[in-house]
């Protein structure tokens, strides 16, 4: 099963819910963590793997022959990222804006590019315990996270609890996290704010058609905004974990919320039945 944990902003607690679900699940049976939010991947400084494996991840890109360019300016027409720019000398690229689809090795006329490769990052894994880890680690400065997390994804075990840690936000590394969850899990707060960015994360989800229910996080008891948006769109409000300073200062100390607070173990306990239990409809729409 996968389960993937997002939100609609930064700042929620997704890497506190995460961490939390994968100690408590682990206690019950195999688990693979999987940090995809590669541009800031902190999964790894709650759950503390020793790592095994380290590989890099390349995408493709242009390389140009400057003997058989033409200069003709068709590769900069057909390059939908605006990758290349045709001088009156030379064809400049702008590598971190390539995405690698070929377009302009497939139509230079001249025959004058060629695919090399870029390197974006690092998908490293590790163990924690019973606790499988895999998280990526963009390169400083690379705007193009999406194959990055596709590694990370690729290394999903079939057969046991796989738990997702999404990039905050709604946008295509976020989109590219969350297809082909079994589940969805938004962790959210009691706040308008925390209310605009669940809607957005909420319709992501419905459009990839991946099943969801909300958590919120740092409840001060008063949920109602959020609860009556779970009642008008039919979906679960799974747990609320309060507002807690011990948890705060746990989670700055890189100690997970559950080993702070054990009686918490519950709610993740209830979660996981819920899902084993496969009764989670469809997202509304
Ligand atoms: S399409 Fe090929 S020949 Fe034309 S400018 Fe680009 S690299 Fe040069
Ligand atoms: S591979 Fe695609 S994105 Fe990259 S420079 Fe060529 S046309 Fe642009």
């Amino acid at each position: 099963m996968i389960i993937a944990v997002a939100s609609g902003k930064g700042g929620t607690g997704k890497t506190t819910v995460a961490s939390s679900l994968a100690l408590v699940a682990a206690e019950k049976g195999e688990v693979l963590f999987l940090d995809c939010d590669v541009e800031e991947p902190n999964g790894h400084i709650m759950l503390k793997p020793r790592w095994h494996k380290k590989e890099t991840v390349r995408v493709p890109v242009p390389e140009i022959n400057r003997e058989k360019c033409t200069l003709c300016g068709r590769c900069a027409e057909v390059c939908a990222f605006h990758a290349l720019v045709v001088l009156p000398r030379e064809v400049m690229l702008f590598p971190t804006m390539c995405h690698g689809c070929g377009g302009c090795w497939h139509l230079c006329p001249a025959g004058a590019i060629s695919p090399g490769w870029r390197e974006i990052g690092q998908v490293e894994e590790g163990s924690s315990g019973k606790i499988g880890f895999v998280h990526g680690r963009l390169n400083v400065g690379e705007a193009i996270s999406p194959p990055l997390i596709q590694a990370v994804k690729e290394r999903i075990r079939p057969g046991i609890l796989n738990i997702i840690d999404a990039p905050p936000g709604t946008s295509c590394p976020v989109i590219r996290a969350v297809r082909g969850a079994d589940f969805c899990l938004l962790v959210t707060e009691p706040t308008p704010f925390g209310l605009h960015d669940l809607k957005l994360a909420y319709e992501m989800a419905a459009r990839l058609g991946v099943p969801c229910g909300v958590a919120v996080n740092r409840s001060d008891g008063n949920d109602n905004l959020i609860r009556q948006f779970c009642h008008n769109n039919n979906v679960p409000l799974l747990f609320r974990l309060p507002r807690d300073r011990e948890v705060a200062g746990g989670y700055a100390r890189g100690i997970p919320a559950v080993e702070v607070r054990p009686g918490w173990k519950k709610h993740f306990l209830d979660l996981l039945a819920y899902l084993e239990k496969g009764g989670y409809a469809r997202c509304a729409n």
